[in-house]
């Protein structure tokens, strides 16, 4: 699931012991004041309202509002939305995020023609689309990513399809049906560093993960891989460029890492914010690695500036190839 983020005050999301049964008991973690480099544009310009307006007439979920992304006022204007299909309930109860947890809905089998109607009114020349954990399902959703997928190609060509997946942990066969889709790119988050899974990312094991973006690349090589991780949730340095490694094994090209920001008192507590210098020195040290693309700053999420990003990315593989 996607990276996730902050909170507007007045955000019903917030009452995380209403989304989150799981979290109600928790002890609280007092949500620290956020440092001066994290500042984000607010939402309610004329396009913001604009992209709302599609998403809510067609009864569409996006990742923007359920995880309470801070960029939702810069994306929304651009009218980049990133569509979360699937429900907006999620089977499993990380720490870090603000999805809904719970048992989900039965799928809408006209969702895939209503977000491709929706990319169309949007005119969007790439869209990311992201899912809730289905771990309920037999093949955990794939069919229906795959569906998605079809049918933004059905009635908008040109659009490049950037997909961000769960991890389809013990559901043998879900990857090569999303794989045989042929996305442009695939994207599955590792999250965090493997010494915070049990904490943070308690359903999901690290190596499975990796090995998910090793199997995309064998699969079809044509497909752009690409993963995220929060920093600030405790992990150490060297393990962050350790799992750098580990993606580069799996030849995964895009690396994103972004600033954990704590959406209630009963998530993960930021253990620490960590610096643009920072930041910008995981972006020079993964480009030492062999990424094609970095992304690393504080607000940097999985599908913010997707679209530029997927022109680099295929300029740098050209580039790569010509040499
Ligand atoms: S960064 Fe992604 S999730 Fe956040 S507002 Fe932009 S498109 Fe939505």
């Amino acid at each position: 699931m996607p990276a996730v983020i902050d909170l507007l005050n007045d955000d019903p999301r917030k009452k995380g012991d209403m989304r989150h049964p799981e979290k109600a008991h928790r002890p609280d973690n007092p949500i620290q004041r956020k440092p001066d480099w994290i500042r984000a544009k607010a939402p309610g310009s004329p396009k913001w309202a604009e992209t709302n307006r599609i998403v809510r007439e067609h009864n569409l979920v996006t990742v923007c509002e359920e995880a309470s992304c801070p960029n939702v006022g810069e994306c929304w204007e651009k009218k980049h939305a990133t569509f979360m299909i699937m429900g907006d309930t999620c089977t499993r109860a990380c720490a870090f995020c603000n999805v809904k947890t719970g048992m989900p809905n039965a799928l809408d089998r006209y969702e895939p023609e209503k977000i491709a109607d929706a990319v169309s009114k949007l005119g969007l020349t790439h869209v990311v689309i992201t899912s809730v954990d289905r771990d309920d399902l037999a093949d955990g959703g794939a069919q229906h990513f795959a569906e998605v997928i079809n049918a933004i190609r059905a009635t908008s060509p040109h659009t490049t399809i950037e997909i961000l997946t769960p991890d389809f942990l013990r559901k043998d066969g879900a990857l090569e049906i999303v794989v045989k889709a042929k996305p442009d790119v695939f994207n599955h988050n590792l999250e965090t560093v493997p010494s915070n899974y049990l904490t943070v990312r308690p359903g999901a094991r690290y190596f499975h993960s990796i090995r998910l973006l090793q199997r995309v690349r064998e699969l079809d090589p044509s497909i752009f891989t690409k993963s995220g991780i929060m920093v600030g949730l405790g992990e150490k340095r060297n393990e962050v460029l350790q799992l750098m490694d580990d993606l580069r094994s799996a030849e995964v090209d895009f690396l994103t890492i972004g600033q954990y920001l704590q959406p209630t008192k009963k998530h993960h507590a930021v253990i620490d914010f960590i610096t643009p210098d920072a930041f910008k020195a995981y972006e020079t040290i993964a480009y030492t690695k062999g990424f094609l693309l970095v992304s690393a700053t504080p607000l940097t999420r999985s599908s913010h500036h997707a679209g530029e990003d997927f022109a680099k990315l295929r300029a740098a593989r050209e580039a790569q190839l010509k040499k």
